[in-house]
């Protein structure tokens, strides 16, 4: 028999680049396959209300828990849970990585799902990180809201209460019209 090691899988990308509808896919499938899974959000992310569940842009969802640390993660944690998953995992910070790490030293297969780059185009902790340790990393595009190719990034178009773009915007957290997603070319436009 094999022996369990724990796998991390990064899914990194701009707003609207299919990273919630990804990690949905995936978690769907390791249903099916019954296993068992725990899926984390954090609060800031209040989409849709206060419910307890990832809701992607084109309309699917999945159960979640709802938290305001990482290290809640493993305090949450069922022994029985083979599969951990986290989106939007930017509003984590840094303190993520400890997280993972001790989910990986308990052979957990680890989903995380965030944003690659903040809106003003700078690499946004932990995501870079986690892509760097991950044993697999996809990275997604959306498509330019300008010219239709495809776009690594995406742009603030409405001016926020914050400044900076590390910090979430409680004004804007879930205004998906307050963004759009911009190709390397239309980004300035
Ligand atoms: P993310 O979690 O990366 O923000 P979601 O998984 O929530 O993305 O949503 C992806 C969906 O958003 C796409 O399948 C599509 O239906 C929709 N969408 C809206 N605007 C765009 C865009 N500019 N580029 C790509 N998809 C978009
Ligand atoms: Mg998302
Ligand atoms: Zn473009």
């Amino acid at each position: 028999m094999k022996v369990k090691t724990g796998y991390l899988e990064v899914i990194a990308g701009p707003m609207f680049s299919g990273k919630t509808e990804e990690l949905i896919r995936r978690l769907k499938r390791a249903a099916i396959g019954k296993k068992k899974v725990q899926v984390f959000k954090h609060k800031i992310d209040s989409r849709y209300g206060s419910e307890k569940k990832l809701f992607s842009h084109n309309g699917m969802s999945f159960d979640s828990e709802i938290i305001e640390k990482s290290s809640e993660i493993l305090n949450c944690l069922d022994k029985k849970t083979e599969i951990v998953g986290v989106d939007e995992a930017q509003w984590f910070g840094d303190e993520l990585l400890p997280v993972v790490q001790a989910l990986l030293k308990k052979h957990k297969k680890v989903i995380v799902s965030g944003l690659a780059m903040t809106f003003d185009r700078q690499p946004f902790a932990p995501l870079p990180t986690l892509m760097a340790m991950a044993d697999g990393v996809t990275k997604l595009s959306a498509i330019c809201t300008i010219c239709g190719d495809d776009a690594v990034f995406h742009k603030r178009i409405t001016k926020g209460k914050t400044v900076d773009s590390t910090v979430a915007d409680p004004s804007l957290v879930g205004k998906f019209d307050a963004y759009e997603a911009r190709c390397r070319r239309c980004w300035k436009k």
